[in-house]
């Protein structure tokens, strides 16, 4: 009910409202009543911690019936992806939970190929999320696009391996790359500064794009803005993992239990493990889905869409040739493999020239030289 074009002023009687300002309110419901999918992938060799630490993070013990392999078996295994869902309702909010498990990543000796079945995970998701776009029913897509990947760091090396640059290299425009270094409480406050200040500029030379925490709105307040500050100097994430509950000061908490006194998982102090809780469940889920889709699936859409037009050029031509103009088509052939010729002929003639221009540079010197001797 739009009264000749004015705006709803503050005061107005309801029946003056246009209506639109419970757009919002029927965002959130529909919302609430779809839930929300998150898709969290973990990276990075067997016995870094990352089972151990999804489970701190998400409270589950999703990981009961695994078995360990022994030595002699992952000389010979391949990487199988490991996928566990589970639903999380809190006040109400469904989150339905994927985490994608790469079990065996890089600890085989033939460790080359092992990153290929991570990639093919990733696009086999974006390709599925491809075809259910372009399909007929569109509107229950279920996105099982991969939406961070917490790439874990070995505490124990000198910073990023050889191995570790190539695999985010390879992800790092397919996902968003969040590194963290893996079992913290193996190292001092000192130690870990200078591992967290090495990876940052090693991930700088090498060019790898790790996932930008977007800037803070200017009109946000001081706590948040402080908190995000806080949350991009601790990059990357030094975390802590455990499956036991121990006592800490009266208190049972989440924690290692070392001769020397009790490392606890959520205690700030410890580890930033709980600013990557924070920053992933309710801080920057949103953000990691929309560079997922805006940014990541809009890459592999547009190198799709651009490799289809390829094929449905090539599609075509061969379409001519087969059927329709088949004396036209092997005059086009004609005339390509007379062009081939023509250009090798030329550059065999520079080659030539150049061969000729080299030795008579070169011919002055080598007698010179004879001459000396
Ligand atoms: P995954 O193979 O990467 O999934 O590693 P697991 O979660 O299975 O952990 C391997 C071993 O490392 C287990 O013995 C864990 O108890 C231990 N572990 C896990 N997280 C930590 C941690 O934060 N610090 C230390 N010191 N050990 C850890």
């Amino acid at each position: 009910r739009m009264k000749d074009n004015r705006p709803c002023l503050p005061g107005m009687e309801d029946d003056e409202y246009i209506g639109f300002a419970s757009l919002p309110e029927q965002v959130h419901r529909k919302a609430m009543r779809k839930g929300f999918d998150f898709t969290l992938m973990v990276v990075g060799e067997t016995g870094l911690g990352k089972s151990t630490l999804i489970n701190s993070l998400f409270l589950m013990d999703l990981y009961k019936d695994r078995k360990v392999d022994n030595i002699e078996e992952r000389i010979h295994k391949t990487v199988e992806m490991e996928k566990k869902e589970l639903e999380i309702e809190e006040r109400g909010v469904k989150l339905k939970l994927t985490i994608v498990d790469t079990p065996g990543f890089n600890d085989s000796i033939n460790a080359e190929d092992s990153w290929q079945p991570v990639l093919d995970y990733v696009d086999g998701q974006f390709d599925a999320y491809y075809k259910a776009e372009s399909g007929l029913n569109r509107k229950n897509i279920q996105d099982t696009r991969v939406h961070c990947c917490l790439y874990f760091i070995s505490p124990y090396g000198h910073g990023l391996k050889q191995a570790d640059v190539m695999v985010m290299r390879k992800l790092h425009h397919k996902v968003n790359l969040i590194p963290l270094i893996a079992k913290s409480d193996m190292l001092t406050r000192q130690e870990c500064r200078r591992l967290k200040d090495r990876i940052l500029e090693e991930i700088q030379r090498h060019r790898i794009d790790v996932y930008q925490f977007p800037e803070c709105d200017s009109d946000e307040d001081e706590e948040f803005k402080q908190q995000d500050q806080e949350l991009k100097s601790c990059l990357p994430f030094a975390v802590v993992g455990s499956n036991t509950v121990v006592e800490a000061g009266g208190k049972k908490v989440r924690g290692r239990m070392y001769p020397w006194g009790i490392v606890e998982v959520e205690n700030p102090l410890h580890s930033d493990f709980t600013k990557l809780r924070r920053m992933l469940i309710s801080t920057h889920m949103q953000d990691l889905k929309d560079m997922t889709c805006e940014v990541h699936y809009e890459n592999y859409r547009a190198e799709r869409l651009s490799g289809a037009q390829v094929t449905s050029h090539a599609d075509r031509g061969k379409l001519k040739r087969d059927s329709a103009a088949p004396m036209e088509a092997d005059l086009v052939t004609d005339r390509l493999l007379r062009e081939k010729e023509e250009e090798i002929r030329r550059m065999a003639e520079v080659v030539a020239k150049m061969q000729a221009q080299l030795q008579s540079q070169n011919s002055p010197r080598v007698y010179g030289s004879v001459a000396q001797v």
